[in-house]
């Protein structure tokens, strides 16, 4: 019977949190094969997916080797722990060409054959079967698995498929992501959600100055994020009063410095309402005037939670790799601007000194206009 056996990481290392890990990641792996009929068992360190459609193997594999704490997967015959039947099974795994060796694997120790020669027997039935073969003990192309179980049953299998490893979602509290339509922000609540954490989206546009294709694109993202966050909700802020404002009384070089506090300030009161503790953002040290040092230290002192920037110590070209990697990047360069774009100072302040933000902020009213944009959120779950 073909069956898939997925592997955990890290999560074992959690001694008494080995439950509440265990339990989050089951409940994530069975969400995403929620459209699939299957069964699912435990057994020591691994889960079994028996009884499914097996010409929808590779979905059901898609699915799961996205979901954080899976550490991989494999596809493999499972037969009564018998060398015939072993050796069946061997052959479906059976290399074309090149060099292989049997890797045997003997959690049973009351099967009467040492696994040294179980390897051996099975290897000699491959060879016969296809003799151009060669075995290679030590570095071969190839390798056919066989694992003897406890249960009287035998998992055979040729490869082992990498999953995303990482915490599972659900384990590592919860936080909202400022999510723009740019390259950097989706990679870092993927990073975010990586570790174990449960995210909901903020997003600020000003319409009409941004289109409904630009607020259309970050919803977009966020569907393509939900893979992996497996709940994805967004918080739509409309910040043109703000940006209006920010525009009509402030010097212009600080329009950066200042929408970038206001969003913060909101994004923690979304934060609050949601029973969320950090704030998520995609800086990165020095990429552009706003992530200054100086610019960074403006917006973090309006929070009062945590602000997680996994990306801050990363080149564009390894941020670029990623989004390539889970797959937003080519949502993310699609040419829609974002609220950022407008109102954008020729000449922005790079090294904001904090004394003088606030002064050119104090004659904004800063609680009206965040409880005004509080009370105009639209939210959108994305299904
Ligand atoms: P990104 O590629 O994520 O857009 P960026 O390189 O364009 O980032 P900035 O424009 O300086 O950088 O934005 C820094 C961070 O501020 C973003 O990564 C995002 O977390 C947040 N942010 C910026 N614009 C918005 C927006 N319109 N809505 C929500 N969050 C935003
Ligand atoms: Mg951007």
């Amino acid at each position: 019977m073909k069956v898939i056996i997925i592997r955990y990481s890290e999560i074992h290392l959690k001694g008494n949190n080995r439950e509440f890990f265990e339990s989050a990641l089951v409940s994530n792996i069975k969400s995403v094969l929620k459209d699939f009929r299957y069964e699912f068992s435990r057994s020591n360190a691994r889960y079994v997916i028996r009884n499914f459609d097996e010409t929808l193997t590779d979905d059901i594999v898609d699915a799961v080797k996205n979901v954080f704490g899976v550490h991989s997967l494999s596809i493999a015959e499972e037969v009564p722990s018998d060398l015939n039947a072993i050796s069946q099974a061997a052959l479906k795994f059976l290399p074309s060409s090149g060099t292989f060796k049997v890797n045997t694997n003997r959690a049973d120790k009351r099967f009467p054959v040492h696994s040294m020669d179980v390897s051996a027997q099975i290897g000699g039935d491959l060879l016969e079967a296809n003799p151009s073969l060669k075995v290679d003990l030590y570095n071969p192309e190839h390798t056919v698995f066989v694992d003897i179980r406890e249960n009287g049953k035998t998992f055979v299998y040729g490869e082992t498929i990498k999953a995303v490893n990482g915490m599972p979602v659900g384990t590592g509290g919860k936080a909202i992501v400022m999510l723009s339509g740019g390259i950097d922000s989706p990679v870092a609540a993927y990073m975010m959600a990586k570790r174990g954490m449960t995210l909901r989206a903020v997003h600020f546009h000003s319409f009409p100055y941004t289109s409904m294709q630009a607020r259309q694109k970050v919803l977009d993202l966020a569907k393509l994020l939900k893979k992996y966050t497996l709940h994805m909700t967004v918080d739509v802020v409309s910040f043109t009063e703000i940006q209006t404002a920010i525009h009509e009384k402030c010097p212009e070089e600080y329009m950066i410095t200042i929408m970038r506090r206001f969003m913060m300030r909101i994004a923690e009161r979304i934060a609050k309402m949601h029973g969320a503790g950090a704030v998520i953002t995609g800086e990165s040290l020095g990429q552009v005037a706003s992530q200054t040092l100086e610019s960074i230290t403006s917006t973090n002192s309006v929070a009062t939670i945590p602000v997680f920037r996994p990306l801050i110590g990363f080149d564009k070209d390894e941020i670029i790799e990623i989004s390539q990697k889970i797959g937003t990047f080519d949502m993310s360069i699609l040419p829609y601007e974002d609220c950022c774009t407008i109102f954008l100072p020729k000449r922005p302040v790079t090294k904001p000194r904090l004394e003088h933000v606030l002064r050119v902020e104090s004659v904004l009213d800063v609680d009206a206009l965040v409880d005004n944009a509080m009370q105009n959120i639209e939210t959108v779950t994305i299904e």
